[in-house]
């Protein structure tokens, strides 16, 4: 953890004198740990995913919903044998599945425990994350996750400077997109239509950036055979009190006209009600099953 430079922020802390960028020190640090049922159907199924939600982020953008995770790294330090009890408990709880929720920077810390336990947990794992991931960590990552549920944010890099402050969002997601796809190949569903493998891929449309939605809808149908992915669009921002833009509700036509463009098209997936807009799709993070 010397001169880290794991994520393509490569920000070069000493994470074990002091935090990264992305706010994570030494330890493996988990803001919930909990059956949830708020993601899409084919990964909360009807008995929920094995959310498991880490503290700090790589990317922290202004307008985060998990502001008090992403940002202020709100969370409780736990030990690697600690963290694979979570595992455990989970699936004991009748998880679908287990869902690491922006576990980016953490990575060298779980990857050597999930490696070790797949087999045993026999679950799928959902890597829940921002786009915004390097080939190393891809890497480090292959044989492990069955599911990738990954944003696509921007479509332009000059957006991602703005929004997220990083200078090259649009290039290191468009990348690891095609390794994602790569590495689990196209969606597969079981019987009961939970999904075993493949990409499924997330855009919150933001108000005012139409613009960039709709290009991300074109780079994805550029670089992804999109029959063989999920599209999820979303359409639930609420502006989160802290940033200063977007600092307004989306509008209808805002979200109906990325959603008739994401359906002429040809994606499949799914489309979130236009009525979604509102704080009860994020949890309390209140160290829930963190802690014994
Ligand atoms: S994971 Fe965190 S500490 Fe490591 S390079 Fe990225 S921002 Fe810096």
């Amino acid at each position: 953890m010397k001169a880290c430079r794991l994520c393509p922020r490569r920000c070069g802390a000493d994470r074990s004198a002091a935090r990264g960028a992305c706010g994570a020190g030494a330890e493996i640090r988990l803001a919930r740990a909990a059956l949830h049922m708020w993601e899409e159907p084919c990964i909360s199924g009807t008995r929920g995913s094995g959310a498991v939600f880490f503290s700090g982020c790589t990317l922290r953008c202004a307008y985060c919903q998990n502001y008090d995770i992403s940002h202020r790294s709100q969370g409780v330090d736990i030990s690697p044998e600690r963290f694979c009890e979570i595992l455990y408990e989970l699936k004991a709880q009748g998880a679908h599945n287990l869902n690491l929720v922006t576990a980016d920077q953490h990575l060298e810390a779980i990857v050597p425990i999930l490696r070790r336990e797949k087999d045993a947990l026999a679950l799928p794992i959902v890597y829940n994350c921002s786009g915004y991931e390097s080939e190393e960590m891809l890497r480090l990552l292959d044989g492990i996750v069955d599911v990738y549920l990954v944003d696509f944010k921007y479509a332009d890099n000059a957006l991602g400077q703005r929004l997220s402050g990083v200078p090259d969002y649009a290039d290191v997601a468009a990348a690891a997109l095609g390794a994602m796809y790569r590495a689990v190949g196209a969606c597969r569903f079981d019987s009961a239509g939970m999904m075993e493998k493949g990409v499924l891929i997330r855009h919150l449309v933001l108000p005012g950036f139409r613009k960039n939605s709709l290009a991300v809808l074109k780079t994805l149908s550029e670089i992804l055979l999109i029959e063989e992915i999920r599209l999820s669009l979303m359409s639930q921002f609420t502006p989160n009190g802290v940033a200063k833009e977007p600092g307004r509700r989306l509008t209808h036509f805002e979200y109906e006209s990325v959603a008739s463009c994401a359906e002429k098209m040809g994606f499949l997936g799914y489309f979130q009600a236009f009525s979604s807009q509102n704080a009860a799709y994020t949890p309390p993070f209140d160290g829930k099953g963190v802690t014994k």
